[in-house]
């Protein structure tokens, strides 16, 4: 069968790598991804997905391996999503509300989460070291319908592809370049600019791993988090590794400085007497988990103004380059992994060619920008609950259902539903932007 689209996949985190294994089903998609880094890798922490995720990941076969590590194998039956705890008093605290929903919250490895997709991509598929700098566009050369797409990498190598899709996270080189582009060559809104650079979302947050057997006791008394993922004034601990390890992430945030400029750096290490004093006065449970924690990271947690479009010409955006979220529905990467599987369903359909490749992004545009944008932010409004600076303050009997309501999203559609409405929409073109 022959090569009907040459897709060149910019970045292998978790949206990317999905992409690549989904586009990988169609023999007539040649799948190639540029990776800036010598190898895929991924952080050591915890990565936590909700069942719409389960589903794609399902349906895209790998279910049986990412059982294998998630903190339980998953079952349908209803599970903690979150146990939401007051906890920012000496005294020992209490739960607040309680958000149980099918599946409950699937966790996982990072490392074992980014092994898993990358074991089920194709050989030859993946070229590292290959940081993209800038791309251009050439019209109609050798003879393929609608021109190509070169790729220009940092150590001065090129390649060639029909569709470019930006997949390289937060700080997103496509991203920076497709909207430049559009503002200053094709005379779009010149507040597109504004888009480009993530702002600081005011939080600041604490990451950590802690074998599990530093959370029982000589009595064998258990830390509550190793059984039940944890959410306090803001908190937030589960087990991940089949149960031995716990992933701890804490947040502080300063609302007013939102979209204020961070100048530090991003990520550093920081001591765990920083982060043991940042929560001093809190309950118990909360000091014997932070005390276990022997080398934290600090996060400045950034975020992007939604974005108008996810696509121009040839060039489309996946995962953190087009929607970068905060944290606080633990949802950032499934929706770049909806993303991925939204995008190559209707790239793989029999009606998309290079001729209809529009239709297709906007297809992947329209099921997928509202939807992203509005978890993005809610994420947001749901981090200023957790921490008692949303609508209801700490008024805590209407702020929990309040705070699960937050994710009715989660419910209002299905991947499935959603995948066929993209494919309705094939025979739809976009005005050009
Ligand atoms: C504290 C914290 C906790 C989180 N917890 C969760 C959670 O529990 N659940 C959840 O769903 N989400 C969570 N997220 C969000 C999630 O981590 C991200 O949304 C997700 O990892 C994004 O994946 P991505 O593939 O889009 O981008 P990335 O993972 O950032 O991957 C981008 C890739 O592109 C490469 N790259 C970058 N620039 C270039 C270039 N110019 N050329 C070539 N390659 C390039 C990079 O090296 C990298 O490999 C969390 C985020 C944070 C900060």
């Amino acid at each position: 069968m022959g090569v009907k689209l040459r897709v060149a996949i910019c970045g292998g985190g978790i949206g990317g790598l999905t992409l690549a294994v989904a586009l990988s089903r169609y023999h007539d998609i040649q799948v190639d991804v540029y990776e800036a880094a010598g190898q895929f890798k991924e952080i050591g922490a915890g990565v936590m997905i909700w069942a719409r995720t389960w589903e794609i990941l399902s349906m895209l076969g790998m279910a049986e391996d990412f059982a294998r590590i998630a903190h339980a194998p998953p079952d349908q039956a209803p599970g903690i999503g979150f146990d939401y705890r007051r906890s920012d008093h000496p005294q020992e605290g209490s739960r607040f509300y309680l958000f149980q929903v099918p599946y409950g919250c699937i966790r996982f490895h990072r490392a074992q989460f980014l092994d898993v997709l990358i074991n089920h991509l194709p050989d030859g598929v993946a070229h590292f070291g290959k940081r993209l700098t800038t791309y251009t566009y050439s019209p109609s050369s050798h003879g393929r319908d609608g021109g190509q797409i070169t790729l220009h990498f940092a150590d001065d190598s090129t390649a060639e592809c029909d569709l470019l899709v930006g997949c390289d996270g937060i700080k997103s080189t496509i991203r920076k370049q497709m909207l430049t582009d559009h503002v200053r060559k094709h005379g779009g809104d010149p507040k597109l600019l504004n888009h480009i650079e993530p702002v600081w979302s005011g939080t600041t947050a604490y990451r950590g791993l802690i074998p599990v057997h530093r959370l029982v006791k000589p009595d064998g008394r258990k830390h509550r988090t190793i059984d039940s993922p944890m959410m306090d004034k803001h908190v937030v601990s589960y087990s991940i590794s089949a149960g031995s390890i716990v992933n701890v992430v804490t947040f502080a945030s300063q609302p007013q400085l939102y979209d204020t400029p961070y100048d530090g750096v991003w990520v550093t290490n920081c001591s765990p007497a920083e982060i043991q004093a940042c929560y001093a006065g809190w309950e118990p449970e909360v000091d014997e988990l932070l005390k276990c924690i022997e080398k934290p990271t600090k996060w400045a947690i950034h975020e992007l103004k939604p974005l108008p479009f996810y696509f121009t010409g040839r060039v489309v955006l996946l995962g953190d380059a087009a929607h970068a979220m905060t944290p606080h529905q633990g949802a950032g990467a499934g929706q770049a992994i909806e993303d991925a599987f939204i995008l190559a369903e209707v790239l793989g359909h029999r009606q998309t060619t290079l001729s209809t490749l529009s239709r297709a992004l906007t297809a992947y545009e329209r099921v997928r920008l509202p939807m992203a944008n509005h978890v993005l932010k809610g994420s947001r409004q749901s981090g200023n609950m957790y921490e008692f600076n949303g609508p209801l303050a700490d008024n805590l009997v209407p702020l929990g259902p309040l705070i699960g309501s937050q994710w009715d999203w989660l419910w209002d559609s299905t991947p499935q539903t959603e995948r066929d409405r993209a494919l309705g929409m094939l025979h739809y073109a976009r005005a050009s932007l």
